[in-house]
């Protein structure tokens, strides 16, 4: 059977290229700081992203969560948009591992509100926590793929520098954001102290993420990273297909971002499908099927019968697009939503 899987950018597969430069790559101990791969990948990631270094860490989620736990200690507050990845997706992590508070705020499209977060920084009163870290996300996963823009993160970085904390951003999909605002991605990261983006979304690398900032703090970062366990020995293995990752996928987003875009316009002409048009930025689409009057089991089943995987839930639907999806696939999942909704 056909499939289709629309599920996450995670799902793509490694391409030819890289698995050629995975068998090749050259590689040693990078826990003794001996793999010239990754040495390579953490070199390259810091240069595009216009920082000191980088580090090669084995996901995302790990990524933010030693970011969280360099930039804070134990008992500080951090603020974050209440449907930020950090916040939402990551087991606890925050409290678990850092012993940090979160202190969330309502977004606009994923975009945190520069004077609701300057309202929010602690004053130093003997009774309250210390507000040590501001986190934000671009783009924003939970707000549908959306873009913050360059203006909101600049403000909140000048509050950052105002009250000495420092910003983290969760660039999981950077370059998605960067390719939907024609920028180079230096100038989404300039506002951040430091930056996590993953090299095994749309990018399609097998396995691994990266995070960059000061010389310094990365080094910090790097011991943090062997304390939770991420210390990794020849890793110049799936670094290489990070560095391809890294120069040969970024180009091509703008594809997916095409395909989501004729997609959700689709979506909305299905009656009773609705799409919030001003969310589809990226390559994420959220659809909401409330008033198909369809049940969730009904839906997904239906798509599942026909081949086509999504992120359950109801009433919305979350559907990526990315290497795996070409405007065939997206023209026969439409067809598809089509024959359901009618009952078909
Ligand atoms: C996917 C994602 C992560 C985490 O990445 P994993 O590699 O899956 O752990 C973090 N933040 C955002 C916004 C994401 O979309």
């Amino acid at each position: 059977m056909r499939i289709i899987d629309l599920r996450s950018d995670t799902v793509t597969l490694p391409t030819e290229e890289m698995r050629k430069a995975m068998a090749n790559a050259e590689v040693g101990d990078d826990v003794y700081g001996e793999d010239p791969t990754v040495k390579k990948l953490e070199e390259k990631a810091a240069q595009i992203m216009g920082k000191e270094a980088g580090l090669f860490v084995p996901t995302g989620t790990m990524g933010n969560q030693i970011a969280v736990m360099t930039h804070t200690k134990r008992g500080d507050e951090i603020i974050l948009e209440e449907k930020a990845h950090i916040f939402y997706y990551e087991v606890g992590g925050i409290a678990a591992l850092s012993g940090v508070q979160a202190r969330t705020l309502k977004g606009y499209y994923g975009a945190l509100d520069p004077s609701e977060v300057e309202k929010s920084i602690r004053t130093g009163d003997i009774h309250e926590p210390r507000t040590s870290l501001i986190c934000l996300e671009n783009t924003h996963n939970k707000a549908g793929g959306t873009v913050i823009p360059l203006e909101i993160m600049k403000q909140i970085k000048e509050i950052g520098e105002k009250y000495n904390i420092p910003i983290h951003l969760d660039g999981a999909r950077i370059f998605n954001a960067a390719t939907a605002l024609r920028v180079d991605v230096k100038e989404i990261a300039k506002y951040a102290d430091s930056v996590m983006f993953c090299l095994s979304k749309g990018l399609c690398a097998p396995v691994g993420s990266m995070l960059v900032g000061t010389k310094e703090w990365i080094e910090r970062a790097r011991r943090n990273r062997k304390r939770l366990g991420g210390g990794m020995r020849q890793a110049g293995i799936l670094a290489a297909a990070g560095l391809i990752a890294l120069e040969k996928m970024p180009d091509r987003l703008k594809e997916d971002h095409e395909n989501a875009r004729f997609l959700a316009e689709g979506l909305k002409e299905i009656p009773g499908i609705k799409v919030d048009m001003a969310s589809i930025q990226t390559n994420i689409v959220f659809m909401d099927y409330e008033e198909t009057g369809l049940t969730p089991d009904s839906f997904i089943a239906g798509l599942k019968k026909r081949g086509i995987k999504v992120n359950p839930g109801y009433p919305l639907v979350r559907m990526v697009t990315h290497l795996g999806i070409n405007r065939d696939d997206i023209n026969y999942t439409l067809q598809a939503i089509k024959e359901i909704v009618q009952g078909g």
